[in-house]
């Protein structure tokens, strides 16, 4: 057992050093792999992102495949808007994908939106008594 831990010591000072005299290196060899491939690796992101932020019960991938279920089911359109998502991702030069929502009081996961339902009902869901009390105000002065 020492004999082992000592390895991994050994393993992991090994390591540190070759980072260390590869430094450099092995950033760009980071930077060459992201910018080639720059799409898969925010796919990867998003996994890894939907999982924690959405559903913590399940792994990366099968948070995505949840995902995936849903767009198809909602024919990737807004639940509420029923459009395409217009906004679009500066980096990519496409459509961003379409918002998870969820109850942020339950956390349980409601539907797809895109990014302007998504940020209305937000602040509709804050606001809520107050837009009601303008539109009673408003609405019947002027009717
Ligand atoms: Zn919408």
């Amino acid at each position: 057992m020492v004999g082992k831990s000592r390895n991994k010591e050994k393993e992991k000072e090994y390591k540190r050093l070759y980072y260390q005299r590869n430094r450099d290196k092995i950033k760009l060899q980071q930077k060459i792999r992201y910018e080639s491939d720059k799409e898969s690796w925010k796919l990867a992101e998003r996994k890894r992102r939907l999982r924690k932020s959405y559903f913590p019960d399940l792994t990366p991938e099968e948070a995505y495949q949840e995902y995936t279920r849903m767009h198809a089911a909602q024919e990737g359109l807004c639940a509420i808007c029923k459009r395409p998502e217009s906004k679009i991702d500066p980096q990519l030069g496409s459509p961003t994908m379409l918002a998870v929502d969820h109850n942020s009081k339950t956390k349980k996961v409601r539907a797809l939106l895109c990014f302007r339902c998504n940020t209305n009902l937000g602040w509709y869901e804050k606001m809520e008594s107050q837009f009601e009390e303008y539109l009673k105000i408003y609405d019947t002065e002027s009717a």
